[in-house]
């Protein structure tokens, strides 16, 4: 059924505590912790409790979690204090949802990458 834990996903073992990680916001619904394998200074994931396989079915099937890991990305912005909109190099950050195979996506439950913390390109890689 949609959004219940499945055994074999990664990030239901984080959310349940089977596998460790540097957990830095928890809320009721979502759980934000960092990046084992960072590619900027703070590079965080944000992902709901519940197990969605990306965020395209996340924002269909439960709309108000995704609206909840949006604000949960905007305030691990605020907390790394990478939010500040200045212009200058490393002020500002990116929330990336990698979806599909083909554009990145490894883990296949639905998170955020908030990063930040040095200058981004545009267009991304
Ligand atoms: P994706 O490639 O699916 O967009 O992002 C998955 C992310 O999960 C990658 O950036 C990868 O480094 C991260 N990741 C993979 N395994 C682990 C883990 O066991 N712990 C943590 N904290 N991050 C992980």
């Amino acid at each position: 059924m949609a959004g219940e834990p499945q055994a074999d996903c990664l990030f239901c073992k984080i959310v349940a505590g089977d596998v460790p990680a540097t957990v830095v916001r928890e809320t009721d619904t979502t759980v934000a912790f960092r990046d084992i394998n960072p590619q900027a200074p703070t590079h965080v994931l944000v992902i709901p409790k519940a197990h969605y396989p990306d965020a395209a079915s996340l924002a269909t099937g439960a709309p108000q979690l995704a609206a909840d890991v949006l604000r949960e990305a905007g305030r691990v912005a605020e907390e790394e204090k990478i939010a500040a909109a200045d212009g200058g190099p490393g002020t500002g950050y990116r929330v990336v949802f990698n979806t599909g195979a083909g554009a990145g996506q490894t883990v296949f439950h639905a998170h955020a990458h908030v990063l930040g913390g040095r200058g981004l390109e545009w267009p991304p890689g």
